[in-house]
């Protein structure tokens, strides 16, 4: 009895050993922001190991990574950024973590959009380029990871198919719009892509990074311009302070019409915990919005 205990104690140990082993091996991969995070776990599923480095409701223009990301970097076999200058302490970080890591760019392939001359890196927000994204995402995870290629593949074609459904019903939905509520006010130009792909206009009173300022002049130029323009709404964002839009909302009496999820998803428990539910909740709140009383 004794030594049957023994080899079967034996044989669970070595039983475990590969299960332990694979554990270990699996792919690890660091994205650079929450949004592009959960496109990458979407893809990954269970074959890879994929950390975030800006979190929720957090700012990813102007974050300053610190050591611990340092270390995820180190470690990765593949790190994704968004790219198009939306991180910029991407490169600095990845050159003094000293990581192998390939890194690639998600955004590889995507028609940029200029803004004033400079180009536009929010480009999720139109779920075409979305499916750029996840397919990137998949040959880069497959390249890395030649074993589970058939399972990177098999996760994004489910998940494509369900960013090019909501694509389709953001698009009946939107195009419904009458022509005086297509054009509203965020904090920061986050929704270039969104506007181009759905015919809507977006006007903000901060570029397309989050670091700028508006002057007291351009604030009283935009209220202007808000004035004489038929603005459906303002929108309050995550990562931004809503301080700014609700000057401007007393200042034109236009009424703010909830909250978008721009550059983060929400914290756990809130309306915007994946990019498709991030989409959705800012789809439902421009139409709740915008809709209503022409
Ligand atoms: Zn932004």
């Amino acid at each position: 009895m004794k030594k049957y205990g023994f080899i079967a104690a034996v044989l669970a140990a070595t039983a475990l050993a590969p299960i332990a082993a694979q554990a270990e091996d699996k792919l690890q991969v660091v994205a650079s922001f929450s949004i592009l995070g959960d496109m990458v776990e979407q893809v990954a599923g269970d074959s890879a190991i994929v950390e975030t480095i800006v979190g929720p409701d957090a700012d990813a223009h102007l974050y300053s990574p610190n050591v611990a990301d340092a270390k995820a970097v180190a470690g990765a076999d593949v790190v994704f950024v968004n790219g198009m200058g939306f991180e910029t302490w991407s490169d600095t970080l990845i050159e003094n973590s000293g990581t192998e890591a390939t890194v690639l760019v998600a955004t590889e392939g995507v028609e940029p959009l200029l803004v004033d001359g400079e180009v536009d890196p929010h480009a999720w927000n139109a779920l075409t380029n979305g499916v750029i994204y996840v397919t990137n995402i998949a040959d880069g995870l497959a390249a890395a990871d030649p074993a589970n290629a058939a399972a990177y593949k098999a996760n994004a074609e489910a998940y494509i198919a369900e960013l090019t459904a909501l694509d389709a019903e953001a698009k009946a939905n939107l195009g419904e719009l009458p022509e005086n509520r297509r054009t509203v006010v965020t904090a920061h130009d986050a929704f270039g892509y969104l506007a181009n792909a759905y015919g809507l206009e977006f006007l903000a009173p901060v570029g397309i990074d989050t670091e700028a300022e508006p002057s007291a002049q351009e604030l009283a130029t935009l209220v202007q311009q808000l004035k004489e323009k038929e603005v459906a709404a303002l929108f309050v964002e995550n990562i931004t302070s809503p301080a700014l839009i609700k000057q401007i909302s007393d200042e034109t009496g236009i009424e703010i019409g909830g909250r978008l999820f721009s550059d983060a998803l929400s914290e756990r428990g809130g309306p915007a915990t994946s990019y498709v539910a991030m989409f959705r909740h800012n789809l439902l709140t421009l139409m709740t919005s915008l809709k209503g009383e022409s």
